[in-house]
This record gives structure tokens, sequence and C-alpha cells, in this order.
């Protein structure tokens, strides 16, 4: 049963950083060796200013989008990438790279059961006839994870079909109360899959997972991945856009989707980003470092009052989200405006449940960002619906997540009074 304990409040988080010493020690061994790995990918591709020089227009023979590109898919394993601040968003990089592996008749399998939310649009189990997957041909089943929150690795590949063409992995737990799936796993399922088919698209979904463990899902041999680069790659100071990787043919026919058949990845000026990709790439281990200690900070400290915590303290990360079961819409409100408040950006604004585009229940946000929506910035969410769940992520810096989490337990404690 969870009690806010009357403590004050920076004991209790004192407490838990006592707690984490041995934790926290493993992610700064993982943070040191992606800061070593993106690192020698700048080295390696002989990164000068004149890649930071941007181009207009068309933006044929981008020199600086073309190196970008080269480093990025080192850094995560790829053998190309296509990164770009044309993407909207992560939603949208994922829409291209499977609109590109597939055409209609093929069936795409999601194996780790129902996926992320803005997604039943694009794939079409929502609102299908406004150019969906499936409205376009694209067969489409889910196979359940197994009771426990793991894949089902036997039940997977019996359930492959003739049609199938691309199975997908979501990496991260998103709006949903079961494990993510690691990079190890994902290895094995890959192993497992191309076993009996190798000719599969392995695609993963990477949101929230990129450089939280030493390898990445390109690295065990997925073909196909994709993310947002206003969560974790872009190290907090992207302003938009998103990333395909993988496979050089898969990711010349997303660029082909992206842009037009013909023109795939020559196309598509970087105007004046160029600089701020490679430093937001550059600085990303950081970032996801700062992030992981932030989200152990928040398991340990609910946890310790007795609230239901997913990951556990302890636990093997492969993404920066926490999951905390706050059991109440109360609750969870009171959680997203102790955020809010502390906040750099529109502390003074209050978060109140409402509808946002692509997600089906009504969804309580916080997050004062410089760049509007980024969840790589300290932010909460959780969608109005039982068990009233807060997503909690992201922290450009620690000390900001700690001086947050203190007002978030006072936030809670006065909607429990109230
Ligand atoms: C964030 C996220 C997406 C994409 O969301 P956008 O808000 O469109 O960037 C997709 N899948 C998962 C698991 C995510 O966390």
């Amino acid at each position: 049963m969870a009690t806010l304990s009357q403590a004050p409040a920076i004991e209790l988080i004192a407490q838990a950083e006592r707690d984490l010493a041995p934790v926290w020690a493993e992610i700064e061994r993982i943070r040191h060796h992606n800061q070593r790995k993106v690192l020698k990918a700048f080295i390696d591709h002989k990164i000068g200013e004149q890649h930071f020089a941007g181009t207009t227009g068309y933006g044929h023979g981008d020199l600086g989008r073309e190196a970008m590109e080269g480093v990025f898919a080192q850094a995560i394993g790829a053998e190309a990438a296509l990164v770009r601040t044309q993407f909207a968003s992560g939603t949208h990089a994922i829409a291209v790279a499977l609109f590109g592996a597939l055409k209609p008749g093929d069936e795409l399998l999601y194996v780790t059961g129902h996926p992320y939310d803005t997604l039943e649009e694009v794939i079409g189990t929502r609102a299908p006839g406004q150019g969906s997957l499936m409205e376009w041909g694209v067969l489409y089943r889910e196979h359940d994870l197994l009771p426990d929150g793991r894949v089902d690795l036997e039940g997977m590949v019996g359930a492959l079909r003739p049609e199938t063409r691309v199975i997908a992995i979501q990496r991260s737990r998103g709006y949903s109360w079961r494990p993510s799936v690691t990079v190890a796993e994902i290895g094995e399922i890959i192993r497992r899959v191309k076993a009996v088919r190798p000719d599969l698209v392995v695609f993963v979904d990477n949101c929230y997972g990129e450089f939280t463990e030493e390898l990445e899902p390109c690295d065990v041999g997925a073909d196909l991945v994709a993310g947002s680069l206003i969560k974790n790659p872009g190290g907090g100071i992207v302003p938009m856009g998103g990333y395909v990787a993988g496979r050089e043919d898969l990711v010349e026919r997303a660029a082909c989707r992206l842009i037009a058949p013909g023109i795939g990845r020559d196309g598509g000026a970087s105007l004046d980003y160029n600089r701020l990709l490679f430093q937001g790439l550059f600085i990303a281990p950081n970032v996801v470092g700062e992030a992981l200690k932030a989200a152990t900070l928040a398991s340990r400290l609910f946890a310790s009052l007795g609230f239901d915590v997913d990951p556990v303290p302890e636990a093997k990360r492969t993404d920066i989200i926490q999951s905390i079961r706050l059991g109440s819409p109360e609750l969870l409100v009171a959680f997203c405006r102790g955020i809010q408040e502390s906040s750099p950006v529109h502390a003074y604004v209050q978060p109140i449940p409402d509808v946002v585009p692509g997600y089906e229940d009504n969804v309580v946000m916080a997050g004062g960002t410089f760049i509007e929506g980024s969840t790589i910035e300290l932010s909460a969410d959780g969608p109005l619906r039982e068990p009233y769940v807060a997503y909690y992520q992201g922290g450009l810096t620690y000390s900001h997540a700690r001086i947050a989490l203190e007002q978030c337990l006072e936030k809670m404690r006065q909607a429990v009074r109230a």
C-alpha cells in the first residue's frame, strides 16, 4: 500500500541516491562506452567545420548531411541512415520506414503485442481510411506478449505466414505496462526468425532506446530501425526530425518515400541544422545517462513509498522511460503538475487532461521544454485510464530532475490532503 510519507522529500531523495550507487556505476559505464563509440564515428568520418555549412533549395550535394548520416549510421551500428529534420516526428519516421519496406499483399507482424498509440492510425487499426498501411493493402497482425509481458519466442515463429514480410519489434514499453525489450532479447528474436525465414525484414521502433545500452538493434541484426530526434539521439538540442537506419536498400526505399522515387537520399536541404545535428548526437550519450539516472531516482523514490514501479530501480534498462503506477487520476495529475511547475519553460501553466492527436484516451502531459514536445527533456505524461500510470522520462540534467521529483511529491501530498 502506497503512503506519501511525511518525511522531508529531500531526505527521501538523499536516501534513494545512496541506495542507487551500484545502479549508477553501471549507467556510467554505458555512458562512457557510448561516448567513445560516438566520438570514434566523428573521427573516422573526419568531421570538420566544412560539414556545418548547410544547403538550401534541393539540397543536392549536401556534404554536411551526407557526413552526418554516415556518422549516425556508424554510431548505431547501421549500414546507412537517413537523418532528417524533414521528419515531423518519430511516428512519421516509422511510417516512412514501413511504407518503404511493405507492398500491398505483404503482411506486417508486430511481435511485441499492440503497438504505440500513434501507430494505430499509421497501420490502420484505427481510422484506416486516411492512407494507412491497411487501406493501401498491407495485411496486419499482432502476436501477443506472454502473460508476464515477455515476447513469445516460440509462438512467434509459429505465427509467421508466407505473406509475412516485416516483423516489427517495439523496443520501448510506450504507454503500456510491460517490460521493454532489451537489445539481447531483440537479438534472440532475430536469430529465431531468421533461422526459418532469412528473407524477413526485422524492423525495430527504437524510440527512447538509443544509447541506453552498449549495443543497438542493428548491432544484433535488425534490418531497419527508426526513431525521433527530439528524443535520445538529438541530445536535447536538435529542434525537430527523425531517422531511419539499417540496411542500405531499405534506407533508400524509405528515402524514396520521404522525398520521391528517383531522388531518395540525394535531396532535402539541411538549411542551418547540420551543426546542431552533429552536436546533438555528440552529447546524446551524456544526456541519456542523465535521463537514466533521473529515471532510476524516480523508481527508487516511489518504490520506497510503496508504489508499483516499472522498471524496478535495479533492473537492466533499455529505454529512458519510468512507469509509476499512481492508481488515481488525482495523483497522476498532481505528479504532472509537479513536473510542470519545476520546468524552465512554462512553469506557470497548469497541465489539464485533454485530447491529443494520435492518442485514443485523454492524456495529461507535463513538459516545460525548450523544444516543444521533446521528451528527452524532463517530461511526464499518462493516459487517463486505469491504472493511472505516470510515464516519466528525460531530464537534460540530473539536478533538474531531482528538483522536480521533490516538487512532484509535494503536489501529491497536497492532492491527498485536499
Ligand atoms: C515516442 C514514440 C513514438 C513516436 O512518437 P512521436 O511522438 O511521433 O515522436 C513511437 N513509438 C514509441 C515507442 C515512442 O515512444
